[in-house]
């Protein structure tokens, strides 16, 4: 059986997402006209909470994958398989959004192996196809179908990065962190805490980021500060769930940590 980390979603009302600039009117511009859309920032800052909501917005249906880097080509556009003494092919998730004119998206793209670039590229120009090498099949993509990617620049090395030709086959958007007010609304929203300690773990959030390439490789994300606000709210006490959510995910170095809770003391 194939072992992609995918998930299909369907028919749900459009999840919550706060729009940072205009990148929901963008991405329908891009969806009317069958053009792919790559998504690039830092892990946690709303990506696949976009995504979710724009295929809801759109009604289209939605598959996606968690890149890694042993999913191959093969794990996304299918294979044969032994069923029952038979041997049947089944398609990936690439191949079942092509054939439904479904929404594909493929969470760290740059994870993957090399040779998912290749099937990605027919589909990223005009032809919108799919070729099958293993059935011989060309699949057209349905109308509706679109395929958008995420990556996160901060993570690459020189050997880990979008190849120039795939990176301008896509129209890109930049994704950061949303401004301070729009956090506090988005994490009350998501945790249920109130105003006055959200806005506090987020001026804590503002300072962590702006160390990072000093001591820290990330900065404390979006989705962290909603894990520390949902902490509080079941009731564990608010040093402990700073320490959990926003500052042991940062570092293993007791001395930055140390420094972390020194900024956590001097905001709280
Ligand atoms: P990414 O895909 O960039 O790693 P996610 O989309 O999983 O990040 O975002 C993490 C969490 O942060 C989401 O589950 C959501 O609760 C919250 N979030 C971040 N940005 C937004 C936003 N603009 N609107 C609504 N929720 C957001």
């Amino acid at each position: 059986m194939s072992t992609v980390p995918q998930t299909k979603s369907e028919g749900a009302s459009a999840p919550f997402y706060a729009p940072v600039g205009q990148e929901c009117e963008l991405f329908e511009t891009a969806y009317n006209n069958e053009l792919p859309v790559l998504l690039k920032g830092p892990t946690g800052c709303g990506k696949t909470r976009f995504v979710a909501h724009m295929a809801a917005r759109l009604g289209r249906p939605l598959y996606t994958v968690a890149c890694h880097d042993d999913l191959s080509a093969a794990d996304l556009v299918g294979r044969y398989l032994l069923k029952g003494g038979e041997t049947v092919w089944v398609d990936g998730p690439l191949t079942r959004a092509v054939r439904e004119g479904a929404i594909c998206y493929l969470d760290e793209v740059v994870e993957a192996r090399k040779d998912v670039t290749v099937v990605l590229h027919p589909l990223t120009d005009d032809r919108r196809i799919l070729p099958l090498d293993k059935t011989g099949e060309e699949i057209e993509a349905a109308p509706g179908f679109m395929l958008v990617a995420s990556y996160n620049p901060g993570y690459q090395n020189i050997l880990k990065t979008l190849k120039p030709s795939t990176r301008q086959r896509f129209l890109s958007l930049d994704f950061d962190f949303p401004s301070p007010d729009r956090e506090v609304d988005i994490v009350m929203r998501e945790s249920g805490l109130d105003q006055d300690r959200t806005k506090n773990l987020v001026r804590l959030a503002g300072k962590l980021r702006g160390l990072k390439g000093q001591d820290l490789e990330e900065g404390v994300s979006t989705r962290l500060i909603i894990y520390c606000a949902t902490l509080i709210m079941a009731g564990t006490p608010i040093e402990q769930a700073i320490e959990a959510a926003m500052i042991e995910p940062l570092s293993d170095d007791q001395d930055v940590k140390q420094g972390l809770l020194d900024l956590v003391t001097a905001i709280f």
